[in-house]
């Protein structure tokens, strides 16, 4: 039997604002403006009790805000909480990296996070009904291509209303995907993935192959930036705004970089026909938080988000996803478990007390996670 799981395909559209109507159009700007409002006051109110949670914010805030929003459809509160609970937690998590800048977070992206109750898709008609104040609907046309088509018959979940700088319109729709992945064991060709600060390395008993990243180096460039402008730079508005920018640029760099990686692996899975991509189970690091040095959690956050890609990829090509323990898959053998040692013939080389085995540490680390595999694979049969 093979196992269904279901993953999140996002379809874009943009709105076609030609021939609609005055009216609608004040309707939507209107509602933009008031969600912002809310969902600031709501990472106000989070950030004022170090709140994160969708719950509490719900709890404390809704019946207010219904109360001073009577016409605006309720569910846009919920939504508006949960959105809040989310900037502020990511805001949290920047902050804690000293990668955000801001004293506390304000929610510039004018965006409306709909729930089903708040919009209806009409995909074969090209179309989509959004309710407004007073309970109203307001439908817009979508612009569509080709690739829109491969969403037919699937179903919509939520949807993100984005109005662009330009004045543009884009829905975003999330939709659920089943797909099917492949019952993997023992018997199963993999790819492990390790990630370190400038390459992602991959392969396994039979072929190792580096990505080089350069993300410690680009991040340190980009380090080195930032506090030039925060010497050079007198006016705070322009400052911050400078900082921000950067961090943006900082972070789709790194993000392009990460996609291309994933691709390469996943053609390179294909090619040798590999069933699993084998990753390391980060989880158990969240303990020690605060213990390690900041690059050290900067690189972890970074590999996480790099993990998350990976997976929503390689799912979506059919190919399954796991996560083993890492403990000591860099400071043990993968042939005979002896303890390595630093090898005097370079700074990357490691050497092992036992065996003589001589490699470099991102190969080895790729070697005990596919050995790690396999070991699951066999612990798991055994009762
Ligand atoms: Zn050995």
């Amino acid at each position: 039997m093979m196992p269904v799981e279901e993953i999140r395909l996002t379809a874009k559209f943009r709105v076609d604002f030609t021939d609609v109507d005055e009216a609608a159009i004040s309707e939507i700007y209107r509602l933009f403006a008031e969600y912002q409002g809310i969902v600031n006051e709501l990472i106000e109110y989070a950030h004022l009790h170090k709140v994160t949670s969708f719950i509490s914010l719900h709890h404390a805030k809704y019946r207010e805000l219904r109360q001073r929003h009577p016409t605006l459809p309720s569910h846009y509160i919920v939504t508006a909480c949960r959105y809040a609970g989310s900037v502020y937690k990511s805001f949290v998590e920047l902050k804690k990296l000293g990668m955000c800048e801001r004293e506390k977070p304000i929610f510039k992206g004018r965006a409306i996070w709909l729930d089903s109750t708040l919009f209806k898709l009409d995909i074969e008609g090209w179309r989509v009904s959004i309710i407004v104040h007073g309970g109203r609907w307001v439908t817009l046309r979508l612009l569509h291509g080709r690739y829109h088509d491969k969403f037919k018959g699937m179903k919509p979940g939520e949807a993100r209303l984005v109005l662009r700088d330009d004045g543009s319109l884009y829905l975003n729709v999330v939709f659920r995907q089943a797909v099917m992945l492949p019952e993997v064991g023992a018997d199963a060709k993999v790819i492990a993935v390790d990630v370190n600060e400038n390459a992602i390395v991959y392969g396994n008993d039979d072929f190792i192959e580096r990505f080089e990243t350069n993300e410690g180096i680009i991040r340190t460039r980009y380090f080195l930036k930032r506090r030039r402008i925060q010497s050079r730079i007198r006016g705070r508005g322009l400052r911050a705004r400078l900082l921000e920018k950067y961090k943006g640029r900082e972070r789709n760099r790194i993000k392009e970089i990460y996609y291309k990686a994933v691709k390469r692996i996943i053609d390179k899975a294909k090619e040798i026909g590999a069933a699993v991509i084998v990753m390391e189970d980060l989880e158990v690091y969240k303990e020690d938080k605060g213990s390690k040095e900041l690059n050290g959690r900067i690189h972890r956050w970074g590999y996480r988000r790099f993990q998350r890609i990976l997976e929503y990829q390689a799912k979506l090509h059919g190919l399954n996803v796991k996560y083993v323990d890492p403990a000591y898959t860099s400071s043990l053998c993968p042939v005979c478990e002896g303890e390595l040692d630093l090898s005097s013939n370079g700074r990357r080389l490691r050497k092992c007390q036992r065996c003589g085995l001589e490699e470099d540490r991102d190969v080895i680390a790729v070697k005990n996670l596919v050995k790690r595999y396999y070991e699951e694979c066999m612990d798991a049969k055994t009762p």
